[in-house]
């Protein structure tokens, strides 16, 4: 896997050092020299990572992180401060800045590689679905940008996994300031509890007594209901490696013991903010889905699906040798409701109408809205004569409780006329059964509305 790292430093020795160590790991590597430059670059999204010096002349790398995290257009751009400070002062000042992590200098090799795959993995699941989810702007769903940059990180639910007391009471007290905590001290029970807690981040000991915490960060990973919960790792000072292969296996940041609260803090807010973020990106993407094969007016699904689906049915139905059949529901008079009431009443009879239709048919049936009063209800395993009774319940259903309209104020009588076919013998295609069910339909109409005609094929 490779990404494009931008190394901002105001001095040129420091660019070319940092250059040279990531392309030897084959990053592909841009350098800006100010905060400006910076800003630019991210703005026309041509970086994956950022690597930002703190102490630069004019716009402080503090500066910068901040602009770019309320930035609609770079905020989900990860950034690695870098800095020759080492208090923890700076670094909280840094994450408080929005900083997705910080690097003291001299930075060794291990932990920047380490760090900057790990950043770039999750950018890479972030950008595919802002792919997807920026599409579906343009069909009216709002985009997730505002609320992500105004996101605090505060409130949300941790599950702390450790066994020693004296830590994770401290752990706990700090967290519970701002957040819901549980905590699990039994390290067997934890992928359990942490599938069933809908928690927005663990935090994971590596120190626990007789489980290695790591192949727990790892369950947590392949384990469906968990995929896509942030784990935190808290480690002793001296065990790099461990936390090289934390990082490898999904673990997204780490504190070191002794813990500094204001940082852990700031972690914690950090996490949870992206996880939040990436969480209304999948509800787009999920949103948009659903938009793209359901009528906005009755929530049933269009016509678009529908005729997708019933030539999959019809073609399950005959390689089975089972029956299906198709119900073409129409509204009668409907025009006249629109002119005598207006066309929010008839919205609102369309509204209730796909509502008893719901009630009227089993799960696997496929019922859609097929053009303006026009319904579709589509049938599997089911003959000619048990359609025409769920038919012919469905009219009386309409016809004998009448529709409220305006709010209530008024009720209307609605009836409606359906033409019904069934897969026969003739074993006709898709097309054909829909074609039959209308002309059902038309009889239906002419013979007087408020009935049920079957196909007499
Ligand atoms: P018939 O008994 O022969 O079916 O008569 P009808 O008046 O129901 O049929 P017609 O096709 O003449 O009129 C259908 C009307 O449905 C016309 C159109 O304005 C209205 N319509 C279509 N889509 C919508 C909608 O989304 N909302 C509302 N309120 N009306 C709609
Ligand atoms: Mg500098
Ligand atoms: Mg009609």
């Amino acid at each position: 896997m490779t990404a494009r790292v931008l190394v901002v430093d105001d001095v040129p020795a420091n660019v070319k050092l940092m250059e040279a160590r990531l392309s030897a790991e084959y990053f592909d590597v841009t350098t800006a020299q100010s905060g400006p430059e910076a800003l630019a670059l991210c703005e026309r999204a041509e970086c994956d990572i950022v690597l930002l010096d703190v102490m630069m002349p004019d716009m402080d790398g503090f500066e910068v992180c901040r602009k770019l995290k309320s930035n609609p257009l770079t905020h989900h751009i990860p950034v690695i401060m870098v800095t020759a400070l080492d208090q923890p002062s700076d670094r909280v000042r840094g994450l408080e800045a929005g900083a997705d992590d910080f690097l003291t200098k001299p930075v060794t090799d291990v932990a920047l590689i380490a760090r900057v795959r790990s950043l770039a993995r999750l950018k890479m699941v972030t950008d595919e679905l802002r792919l997807r989810a920026l599409t579906s702007k343009e069909i009216g769903i709002e985009s997730p940008e505002r609320e992500a940059v105004a996101e605090t990180g505060r409130h949300g639910r941790i599950l702390i996994v450790d066994d020693r007391k004296s830590s994770y009471e401290r752990v706990a007290a700090t967290l519970s300031a701002e957040h819901t905590v549980d905590i699990e001290t039994n390290p067997s029970e934890a992928l359990f509890h942490a599938a069933e807690g809908n928690y927005d981040l663990l935090i994971v000991s590596l120190g626990l007594k007789d489980f290695d915490g790591l192949r727990l960060c790892s369950q947590v990973r392949s384990l469906d209901r968990t995929r896509n919960v942030p784990i935190l790792a808290i480690a002793e000072a001296d065990n790099n490696t461990r936390l090289v292969r934390g990082l490898e296996i999904g673990v997204n940041d780490y504190l070191l013991r002794p813990i500094d609260k204001n940082e852990m803090l700031a972690r914690v807010r950090t996490q949870i903010k992206k996880k939040r973020y990436t969480e209304r990106l999948r509800d787009n993407v999920q949103m948009s889905i659903e938009m793209a094969i359901t009528d906005a007016l009755t929530g049933l699904f269009n016509r678009r699906y529908m005729e997708t689906h019933l030539a999959t049915l019809v073609e399950q139905a005959a390689a089975r040798g089972k029956p299906i059949a198709v119900l073409v529901v129409d509204i009668d008079y409907f025009k006249a409701v629109n002119d005598n009431h207006g066309h929010d009443a008839g919205d609102d009879v369309l509204r209730e109408f796909a509502l008893r239709i719901r009630k009227s048919i089993r799960n696997i049936d496929l019922a859609c809205r097929y053009g303006g009063e026009e319904f579709v209800i589509v049938m599997p395993e089911t003959d000619m004569a048990v359609a025409t009774m769920v038919a012919e319940r469905l009219r009386r259903r309409i016809a004998s409780e009448p529709f409220a309209i305006q709010q209530g104020a008024r009720n209307l009588e609605v009836t409606i006329s359906i033409g019904i076919a069934a897969r026969g013998d003739s074993g006709d295609n898709a097309a054909a059964i829909l074609k039959r069910a209308d002309t059902a339909l038309y009889r239906a109409k002419r013979d007087g509305r408020n009935r049920v005609v079957p196909d007499a094929a």
